[in-house]
């Protein structure tokens, strides 16, 4: 088991630039043995400052990305059939339960409603899951710690968390990094110039003004790093934000001539 285990540490540092003081924030929470929402759009640093506060705390990590189709069964776990006959298998949240990992929920709200609520036991002062199938309570391990991501701006009425699930966690709020931080983290990532850098966080800036004004979503940190990444190869720059940061995010040939556009002013 400890080497199933072992599978889930985060062995080296995995860089991460902060933005603020959710480093100490996070840590207190860990501490409080209080959940952790972390919210803000896709792109913007979640997954990397969840796998950082892991290595931190030394506290192996297990990640579970959520999506329409999951099922309490397949975060909780199942019976098996094997050749020995039937033998129980802990979903993600009761292994990080049962052995005291850190279990990161990404993009919870796209499960179903009766899977999210699975969650409630293990978020308050029980911190216990129940395996119904099994007839287990299980309470959870000293080190295990829940977080989960939520992208606000994808939210319907349909399909939102419930206030009752959202009063059981701290939130911390993730958006893009300030112009400075974020050349920073795009100068480390993509391996590129401090000057290039800049150019392609200012596109990028623009771009997010565009947000509900035609564009869903705006150009991600994480596309930056894509197109920094093409020019660290070689590719010319127009061609690298073509690709990684227009092409990807509209389908509408007024916005991509738009963006094409602000790309033509700095490249
Ligand atoms: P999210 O989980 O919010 O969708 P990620 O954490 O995967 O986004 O971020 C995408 C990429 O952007 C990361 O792989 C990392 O390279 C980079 N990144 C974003 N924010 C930071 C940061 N504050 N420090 C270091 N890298 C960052």
């Amino acid at each position: 088991m400890t080497d199933m285990l072992d599978q889930y540490r985060v062995a080296e540092e995995p860089y991460y630039r902060p933005v603020a003081d959710e480093v100490a924030l996070y840590e207190a929470a860990y501490a409080a043995k209080m959940p952790v929402m972390l919210k803000g759009p896709t792109g913007c640093g979640k997954t990397r400052f969840v796998e950082h506060m892991a290595w931190r705390l030394g506290k192996p990590l297990v990640t579970v990305a959520c999506n329409e189709d999951m099922t309490a069964s397949d975060i909780v776990g199942r019976f098996l059939l094997d050749a020995e006959g039937t033998r129980w298998q802990d979903g993600p949240l009761a292994f990080a339960a049962r052995h005291g990992a850190i279990c990161y929920l990404d993009e919870i709200v796209e499960a179903r409603q009766d899977t999210t609520v699975v969650i409630h036991p293990l978020t308050d002062n029980r911190r216990a899951l129940p395996l119904e199938k099994k007839g287990e309570i299980l309470r959870a391990h000293e080190d295990f710690h829940l977080v989960i991501s939520y992208n606000p701006g994808y939210q319907s009425l349909m399909k939102d968390l419930k206030q009752s699930t959202k009063q059981r966690f701290g939130a911390l709020d993730f958006s893009y990094p300030e112009h400075a931080t974020e050349v920073e983290i795009v100068t480390h990532e993509a391996g590129i110039d401090a000057t290039e850098a800049g150019k392609l966080v200012s596109i990028a800036e623009r771009a997010r003004n565009l947000k509900g004004h035609g564009l869903d979503e705006g150009i991600s940190t994480r596309m930056l790093i894509h197109a920094g990444s093409l020019m660290a190869r070689g590719i010319e720059a127009p061609a690298a934000c073509r690709m990684a940061l227009v092409r990807p995010i509209t389908d509408d040939p007024d916005m991509r001539d738009a963006l094409d556009a602000a790309v033509a002013t700095y490249f």
